[in-house]
């Protein structure tokens, strides 16, 4: 078996098709900047991944691992998790392209790893806690509000209702800004949980693995979404709708654009 965890690639798709659902990563891209959204979302632009992502990306996928294998009640030996981090690390960028610069992938690599060992060493999730849910695939009908479907998949559902969301971040995040920063995606959790429950999350926290010279663990925790944030996301949402109804695709410059993959196809847009 060939581990992986490779994302699907970008496909252009249609107004209607996107009017129709949304999840807290596209409406983030929305909400960031509209002609981005249109880029990735519309055009479908494919861009190979950063090494940044890369790291993101391959950390998460032997993190869900580790929680699916507690779910099946399995134990994953810290050999077998270094073993399954190795194969996705190269069979996912057989897949999709990493940018690396020369000699660059070996130290991330290792870094990637570090993140891992000092969570599964450091994680207040006890070893022998059993999900709820794991990298489970969901949506919420929100018609009766006027709004598209929303679809997402929580990284982990712990017992009790706590939603987990992991982040790979380089510098170590305040509990505010991270909790501002990450709203869209914790409001749409808190959405969708309530949505195929019936019932509150318990709580809904993001398990940062920060990327310093010394890797770093820090939990964010919050309670479950209050009335006034379901209210900003379903606002958000709508805007979403009209925008795209009107087809408003036009460019925010600013701080984002740094980090931008379609700088070069922005300079040219009119
Ligand atoms: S470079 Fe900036 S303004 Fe242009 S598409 Fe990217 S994020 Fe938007």
């Amino acid at each position: 078996m060939n581990p992986t965890v490779a994302p699907a690639a970008d496909q252009p798709r249609s107004l209607d098709e996107l009017r129709a659902t949304v999840s807290a990563s596209r409406l983030n891209t929305w909400l960031a900047c509209r002609l981005k959204f249109y880029f990735r979302y519309v055009l479908g632009l494919t861009k190979p991944r950063t090494p940044a992502l890369y790291v993101g990306h391959t950390v998460h996928g032997v993190l869900k691992l580790w929680n699916q294998a507690r779910w099946r009640r399995q134990l994953l030996t810290p050999k077998a998790l270094r073993q399954q981090f190795d194969a996705l690390w190269q069979n996912d960028q057989q897949i999709a392209p990493v940018e690396w610069a020369e000699g660059e992938e070996a130290g991330e690599q290792q870094t990637a790893w570090s993140l891992l060992d000092l969570y599964f060493r450091a994680s207040p999730i006890p070893p022998n806690e059993l999900p709820e849910a794991v990298e489970v695939a969901a949506e919420a009908d929100l018609t009766p509000h006027g709004l598209p479907k929303l679809v997402g998949i929580l990284d982990l559902v712990r017992a009790g209702g706590r939603i987990v969301d992991y982040k790979t971040v380089s510098q170590t995040p305040s509990d505010a800004k991270a909790i501002h920063t990450n709203e869209v995606q914790l409001s749409g959790y808190a959405v969708l949980y309530r949505a195929n429950t019936g019932k509150p999350e318990g709580g809904r926290d993001l398990h940062h693995l920060v990327k310093t010279k010394h890797p770093k663990l820090v939990v964010t925790q919050q309670g479950p979404m209050t009335d006034a944030q379901q209210t900003r996301l379903f606002r958000q949402m709508e805007s979403y709708a009209e925008g795209l109804a009107r087809q408003v695709f036009v460019p925010s410059p600013g701080m984002q654009c740094a980090m931008c993959s379609y700088f070069n196809e922005c300079k040219s847009w009119s």
